[in-house]
């Protein structure tokens, strides 16, 4: 499975430059790749503040689930019966493109009921309140990014600008919380390291020309210093890894840290969707992959632990 992912993946990057025009929406991209970086690294990494190259094609992953945000930080559109459910939110300058892209998919932001966070970080909640005004959503959060988000709004924005517009504190979750809509019922995990209140969502179930599957939003992995946070990020990859039948692992940012997610992210992944023959595995759902994620999260934890034990020792 893996190997026949890597293979793919290579030829996906010698095609990228012509498909990804037509597959994104972005002529520049051609002009800014090189051969040797993933793309998803160029959306996050190399061309992070490039605004016009960031606005790629919104995209459907699965006959209930849609890929509307910018190049670098995910938004997931899921659809139900009874309603629609947003992981996260990306931020300015990127949420009326955000909002348009709901609507190029065929979604009215009115059917939005909920606007899940994954944690208390601009880039997934910063258009949470417009896409809130937008559709009467409920947003959801866990209380210690609540406090991080009421923070960030009352102090000033970048370069002392005014604060940055937040959500007003909504719906508040904890772990084993569960929220059900229109056939589905996710539940909740906090998984803290990376902030103090991840909001990690299982139980999400896609669908693939009506077979299931059981999708993940793992909130936020990578801790950001301190030994307290790194012992949280270790007890956080350990619940993670207790979560059973994972097969699809819809990543909050199209590169992950350190050498990116194996086999591809978002982005690479959404190329090989496009070019997928009938009888072809979908791209998105890789089991194996997410279980060797969450061993290395795991043992980077772990490892950040003794190394945040020396450090304190010296
Ligand atoms: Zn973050």
């Amino acid at each position: 499975m893996r190997t026949s992912i890597r293979t793919i993946m290579l030829a996906s990057t010698c095609l990228a430059a012509i498909l990804l025009i037509g597959n994104l929406g972005s002529p520049a991209f051609a002009a800014g790749q090189t051969a040797s970086e993933p793309l998803s690294k160029t959306y996050r990494v190399t061309r992070a503040n490039d605004v016009e190259f960031q606005k790629v094609e919104p995209f459907k992953v699965f006959d209930n689930l849609y890929y509307v945000g910018p190049g670098y930080v995910s938004v997931w559109l899921l659809t139900t019966p009874e309603g629609n459910i947003l992981f996260d939110s990306a931020q300015e300058p990127y949420v009326d493109f955000v909002i348009d892209n709901i609507r190029k998919v065929g979604v009215d932001p009115k059917s939005i009921k909920y606007i899940i966070l994954s944690h208390g970080h601009l880039d997934h909640f910063g258009g949470a309140a417009k896409i809130q005004e937008a559709s009467d959503a409920r947003v959801i959060a866990v209380e210690e990014d609540w406090k991080m988000i009421e923070q960030v709004g009352s102090r000033p924005g970048a370069a002392g600008g005014p604060p940055p517009r937040v959500p007003k504190r909504d719906m508040v979750v904890k772990e084993g919380d569960t929220l059900a809509l229109g056939g589905q019922t996710l539940k909740f995990h906090q998984t803290p390291g990376h902030t103090p209140g991840v909001l990690t969502t299982e139980g999400i179930t896609v669908y693939d020309r009506g077979t299931p599957y059981k999708a993940i939003v793992w909130g936020g992995a990578g801790y950001r210093g301190g030994l307290a946070e790194a012992e949280q990020s270790v007890r956080s990859a350990n619940k993670v890894a207790q979560i059973q039948g994972v097969q699809v692992n819809l990543q909050i940012h199209s590169w992950a840290e350190d050498s990116g997610y194996p086999g591809g992210g978002v982005l690479e992944r959404g190329i090989m969707l496009k070019s997928r023959k009938p009888g072809d595995p979908h791209p998105f759902v890789d089991p194996a992959t997410f279980t060797q994620w969450v061993k290395r999260a795991q043992d980077g934890a772990a490892k950040a632990v003794q190394e945040e034990k020396q450090k304190a020792g010296r």
